[in-house]
């Protein structure tokens, strides 16, 4: 009786173990951080929610069709609306990613994240994470009570990417409504739609269909294991300011900005990068006192070159390129532990 009894638990936990060739299925590390995914409403019909309610035992329970994808175990490193996001959950975020990675028996990281700063926190790790397997971000745009809830298939998505071989060495993924997209790349476009995530400058990475997956394209810049930062020995990031840029705007809100002890400043622009005469003398001012600017733009698409309105060689200033103003926040405050020169820092833009 016993013996039959185990040769039954054998072969369930066989089933669930292994894929269909009989090899163990890639083992993927689950690493919630809160989110609308983690949210609860009162009722399943409501716009009001509170995010980062239920934790990642609960997340997993929800998709039992996780363990035919991979041997799945979580972790909890925070549980927040990603609005509340710190440098304080970054750090923590990145180091145990590195340390994951490290171990043999993990072949890829989940990361459940609220979708309202996930561009920046994928960013942030596709430059820090000092890996080739795969780490990939997911969320949802409603919350874990609601109907039609997304999480679950995100989840289950983003699960099948991290242990797929093919998204080895593409860099931090953001899987998402059945597309993955670059850390690099992908932006938020919409407040409450389950398609908010695109990619809309460079495309997307590529796509899944219930845990099947095609791949299009790998990222165009450096990032992980070629990328020049690290957070191994770093505990505290530069504080980097953006200001975002409209008509008759004042230039105290600058000189207000570097009192209060900014080290970097990102220009939300009009158009190419632009701001009015009495922001860029404030501008000026702060570039010579040693405070790093970068201009990037207010508007949704394209990039913010050197030298088109704005004579950034004369007043030392650094272009964005194609990153949006949160991500070059980001580049700019890692940028920072190494470095002030503005010339410096355009390279680093340059090349990530
Ligand atoms: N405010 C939520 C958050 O970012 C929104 C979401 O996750 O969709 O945590």
């Amino acid at each position: 009786m016993l013996r039959s009894l185990f040769g039954i638990s054998l072969l369930i936990y066989g089933l669930s173990a292994y894929g269909q060739a009989g090899k163990p299925l890639p083992a993927v590390k689950i690493i919630a951080t809160g989110g609308t995914i983690a949210g609860e409403a009162a009722t399943s019909a409501q716009a009001g929610y509170t995010s980062g309610q239920v934790g990642v035992e609960t997340l997993i329970k929800a998709v039992p069709t996780l363990s035919k994808v991979a041997r799945v175990s979580g972790e909890q490193i925070s549980n927040v609306g990603s609005q509340d996001m710190s440098d304080e959950i970054w750090l923590k975020l990145a180091k145990r990613v590195n340390q994951l990675a490290a171990m043999r028996d993990v072949d890829g990281i989940a990361i459940t994240h609220g979708t309202d700063t996930m561009e920046e926190t994928a960013y942030f790790l596709h430059l820090v994470a000092k890996t080739r397997k795969p780490v990939v971000l997911t969320g949802s745009m409603r919350p874990s009570t609601a109907l039609s809830a997304d999480g679950p298939l995100n989840i289950y998505n983003a699960v099948a990417v991290a242990a797929d071989p093919q998204a080895v060495g593409r860099g931090v993924l953001v899987s998402i409504n059945d597309q993955i997209h670059s850390a690099h790349d992908v932006i938020k476009t919409d407040t409450t739609a389950t398609d908010t995530f695109m990619s809309p400058y460079h495309g997307l990475i590529g796509a899944t269909a219930y845990g099947v997956s095609q791949y299009y394209r790998g990222p165009f810049k450096k990032h992980t294991v070629q990328s020049e930062f690290s957070v191994d020995n770093v505990n505290s990031l530069p504080r980097v300011d953006i200001i975002y840029v409209y008509e008759d705007m004042p230039g105290d809100v600058v000189d207000a900005i570097v009192k209060l002890g900014a080290k970097g400043i990102v220009v939300a622009g009009v158009g190419n990068g632009n701001m009015p005469k009495a922001v860029m003398d404030a501008l000026g001012r702060a570039a010579k006192a040693g405070v790093v600017v970068v201009r990037a733009s207010r508007v949704a698409l394209g990039f913010v070159g050197r030298n088109v309105e704005v004579d950034d060689n004369k007043m030392s200033f650094v272009a964005a390129e194609e990153l949006n103003p949160p991500k070059a926040r980001v580049l700019l405050r890692l940028g920072l532990l190494k470095t002030k020169d503005p010339k410096q820092i355009q390279t680093m833009f340059n090349t990530y």
